[in-house]
């Protein structure tokens, strides 16, 4: 089955005992043992629960891995993932990964002694000198957030696997539609599901894949024994959102490629920072790859404008956090999602105050583009 019908057929399709088209909700915590040690497959929702299963099913199949686990959020599947590691192992991390799962590394496990170290994973080179005899594990994310850095999957995956570590990759930002980091060696794969697998903006969850058997036993143990699992409703909710994925994620596709297009031609901004540019550095790894280039674009206002006054101006793409949803999002990096990291660093990874990151959705594309035309005109300082 290819994949725009897996998206509707995959996992469990439907309910055998009534014919329901959809999964149910089973909101139980437990079920019923008709014996001493009989049960039907499930004995308490926090170790199995059948509509989170459908979910679980429907996301290893979706990814090509071996089994599939829902979580509370994203960072509860990520912290679930790091938990595979124990004390004195390290981990390399791409240099702009989700500030979230910077912050859990950085203030969370570094107390287990769980250790980091950041790379810049498009350069395979940077790995390969950073590799020593405590990583045991290199976590990517491609696209990087919010400035579009792309990292080879492959190359990454292969060099992992000679020196016997663990490939992770957050594949939020492309979804298993534009790109599958299993079938290009990665081991695990993790999701924020609050994005566009749920796509609208009304549940937040979060998944992971795994490839083997071991990871599997490891991953539900673990999810089992830390308890953050993804309640029946918000799994029905993620369900219903990917039966969608294909027809949202290409008009995101088309329509950040029209946005993306049409800042680039706008006197008033500096840059834009989008992977279907043929000229973006990633280009060529991201189309050989992914599918597609995605919904996300990032762009620096020249001087003279301010991003206040841009975003004040815009009158119904949203100012808010996240992204992936079917409304077009607008976010401020420099005071939301990396307000954390000091202002020099800022400035010199390319977070300027300028920079403004939109999550384009599936609105029509000339009304985006009237939206953003009209708050352009009222950025201009005094
Ligand atoms: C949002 C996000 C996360 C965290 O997910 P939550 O569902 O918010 O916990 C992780 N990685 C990326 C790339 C994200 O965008």
């Amino acid at each position: 089955m290819k994949i725009e019908s897996l998206l509707i057929h995959g996992g469990i399709d439907g309910d055998e005992n009534t014919g329901a088209v959809n999964v149910p909700i089973y909101q139980t915590s437990t079920y019923k043992q008709p014996e001493m040690g009989v049960n039907k497959g499930y004995e308490y929702s926090r170790t199995g629960n059948p509509t989170r299963e459908a979910l679980e099913k429907l996301i290893a199949e979706l990814e090509g891995g071996y089994a599939g686990f829902a979580f509370a959020s994203g960072m509860a599947a990520i912290t679930a993932v790091i938990f595979l590691f124990k004390a004195g192992d390290k981990i390399l991390i791409s240099n702009n990964i989700y500030g979230g799962s910077f912050r859990v590394l950085d203030k969370v496990f570094t107390n287990f002694n769980i250790k980091y170290a950041i790379v810049n994973t498009s350069k395979l080179q940077e790995i390969k000198e950073a590799i020593d005899e405590n990583v045991v594990a290199i976590y990517i994310e491609t696209p990087t957030n919010p400035l579009m850095d792309i990292t080879d999957i492959a190359e990454v995956a292969k060099l992992a696997k000679e020196h016997g570590l663990l490939t992770i990759v957050d594949n939020t930002f492309m979804t298993p539609y534009l790109q599958r980091p299993i079938e290009l060696g990665a081991d695990i794969v993790v999701h924020s599901g609050t994005k566009y697998l749920g796509g609208h903006s009304d549940t937040v969850s979060g998944l992971a894949v795994v490839n083997s058997k071991d990871l599997a036993e490891r991953l539900h143990f673990i999810q089992n024994a830390t308890g953050g699992v993804l309640p029946p409703f918000d799994s029905f909710l993620m369900i219903r959102g990917i039966k969608t994925l294909a027809v949202r994620m290409d008009r995101h596709n088309s329509n950040a490629k029209i946005i993306a297009e049409y800042l680039r031609s706008r006197a008033e901004v500096a840059k834009v920072y989008y992977p279907g540019f043929e000229d973006h550095p990633g280009h060529s790894v991201q189309s050989k790859q992914a599918k597609g280039y995605g919904g996300m674009i990032a762009f620096v206002l020249k001087e003279g404008y301010s991003y206040k006054k841009f975003i004040e101006g815009l009158q119904f793409i949203t100012f808010g956090e996240s992204l992936g949803g079917v409304e077009s999002l607008i976010s401020h990096p420099a005071t939301m999602t990396h307000a954390s990291i000091p202002y020099e660093i800022r400035q010199k990874v390319g977070i300027v105050d300028n920079l403004i990151r939109l999550s384009v959705g599936i609105e029509n594309a000339e009304d985006l583009i009237e939206d953003i035309n009209k708050a352009i005109e009222l950025a201009k300082e005094e």
